[in-house]
């Protein structure tokens, strides 16, 4: 039996964040890959998580890759693999660490056996591969387990987590108690905030990387107003007609593909046109995202007319599509039926879209063109991560209405790039901040401009390859002697 695959990446040049960064900070960071490559000599730096689609890493892991591939260093993927019990203890493992209690099974010493066992299985393949010197990335619980192997093969290891909460409860605690004696191989843990690092790690090897966005891939490239009209209007998320532009927008590979399937669209009358305003949110149908918060809110500020003659679009994936995320489809349905509860005038104004998934950069462009066009972007998260959508409303320069929790607050300073909601629960203050933004352009044009240039120094993808080459040097000058084993 087969463990790992191997993911093929291609190469895309990183000059063409050149323009984007400035020349300065371009020449920086290639003084620093310079600098990698050379400490390296040849060695690779492989990156082990566990899935090739789906999900935010494998959706970053797959850019970054590609451009650092372009600089001449060896950068390559290897995906995990696993049994059904061991994807239902990691899924289990994860609900823990964001404070959940999941299905209810044990986070304990009861598992250690197998979750061992899968570790060891993958560590014989991998380290077939991988060669002393060699830096190894992984990321996520599923890999921790490959952290003691790492350091008997001799690599320079470096753990990954992507996840973190703003609350370490027992539950946390008891998943964090799981890993340690994994994390305590690592040679650096990174994490995406200083309150995401639980007490149970040695803090003396903890680095903090922010994520980052990618501005060319289809989510974020830029994308004028005749090509955002002629996808929301094919799509049925506003009304036509698509006017003069193409439903065109590039893939991650260059190669140019077409918005051809239309949106699932809930709700009464006729489309908002162009010129309406939109409130948009995008997020999973998660009860964390708040969907059915934002639809309450705007329903008691809507009541009578709806500031600027806005409209609301929740917007969501497929609820048949993501195979992983059963609850979506009931999250989906009970908003509906609140939706369906509201007085007829209200829910006139209210639109909820389930956008087509069978093609992840085509749904990618969708998102791009909604976000584009939106004259508010809301996030209002009860919980989150680090809020992805709020760095891709920013890069567009589009104001974000969010609520203070999680990354959020580290991406948007209130009224410098957009709103924060102190209490995520409360809908008033929502209401009032929405009204304030919809009905004083000027003031929501200029925190979206401030928005385009905070991510331009902060959120993109050339920062988060600094970051990582400047942890390499580091681990190399404290002797971890990449490229030279021991
Ligand atoms: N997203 C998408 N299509 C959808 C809903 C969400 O592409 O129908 C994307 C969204 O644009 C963002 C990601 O999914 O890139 C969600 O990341 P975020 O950090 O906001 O939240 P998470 O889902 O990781 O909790």
């Amino acid at each position: 039996m087969t463990h790992l695959e191997e993911v093929q990446v291609g190469v895309q040049s990183i000059d063409r964040y050149r323009d984007v960064i400035g020349q300065e900070r371009f020449a920086e960071l290639e003084a620093t890959a310079d600098d990698v490559r050379s400490r390296l000599s040849g060695r690779v730096i492989w990156n082990v998580n566990s899935t090739a689609r789906g999900g935010g890493v494998a959706e970053m892991l797959r850019p970054m890759l590609s451009y650092v591939r372009s600089t001449n260093i060896d950068a390559r993927w290897l995906v995990m693999s696993g049994n059904e019990e061991f994807f239902r203890f990691t899924k289990r493992l994860h609900h823990a660490l964001h404070g959940s209690a999941g299905d209810g099974s044990p986070v304990d010493e009861s598992r250690r056996a197998a979750y061992d066992k899968v570790s060891e299985d993958n560590a014989h393949e991998l380290f077939a591969l991988v060669e002393p010197g060699d830096v190894v990335i992984f990321h996520d619980p599923q890999t921790a387990g490959l952290l003691p192997h790492a350091k008997r093969a001799n690599v320079t290891a470096i753990w990954r987590c992507h996840v973190g909460t703003d609350t370490l409860n027992a539950e946390a605690h008891q998943g964090w108690e799981f890993l340690k004696p994994y994390l305590e191989c690592a040679d650096r843990l990174v994490f995406s905030r200083h309150e995401y690092v639980p007490p149970e790690v040695d803090r003396s090897r903890v680095k903090i990387i922010q994520p980052a966005i990618d501005a060319f891939s289809p989510k974020n490239q830029d994308m004028d107003d005749a090509t955002a009209q002629s996808i929301l209007s094919y799509t049925g998320i506003i009304e036509g007609p698509p006017g003069a532009g193409r439903r065109v927008f590039y893939r991650e590979d260059g190669s140019p593909g077409r918005v051809d399937r239309h949106a699932d669209i809930i709700r009464m009358g006729r489309a908002p046109t162009w010129d309406t305003p939109l409130v948009v949110q995008v997020s999973r149908w998660d009860p964390l995202k708040d969907h059915e918060g934002v639809m309450e809110a705007f329903a008691q500020l809507a009541d009578g007319r709806a500031p600027a003659g806005s409209e609301l679009v929740l917007v969501g994936p497929n609820v048949h599509s993501v195979a992983d995320d059963p609850e979506g489809e009931d999250v989906f349905r009970s908003m509906e039926e609140s939706w369906r509860a509201l007085p007829h005038g209200i829910r006139n104004m209210i639109n909820l879209v389930c956008l087509p998934m069978t093609d992840a950069e085509e749904n990618a462009a969708i998102v791009n063109a909604l976000q584009r066009h939106a004259t508010v972007v809301a996030q209002k998260s009860l919980q989150e991560g680090f809020g992805l959508t709020v760095t891709e409303a920013m890069w567009k320069g589009r104001p974000v209405l969010a609520s203070r929790v999680g990354g959020i607050q580290d991406q948007l300073r209130h009224e410098q790039e957009g709103l924060l909601i102190d209490d995520a629960r409360d809908l008033e203050a929502f209401g009032k901040s929405l009204e304030r933004l919809l009905e004083d352009p000027e003031f929501a044009n200029k925190l979206g401009e401030c928005g385009r240039e905070r991510v331009r120094d902060n959120y993109l993808v050339p920062r988060l390859l600094q970051e990582y080459a400047q942890l390499i040097i580091e681990l190399d000058k404290e002797g971890h002697r990449v490229g030279e084993p021991a």
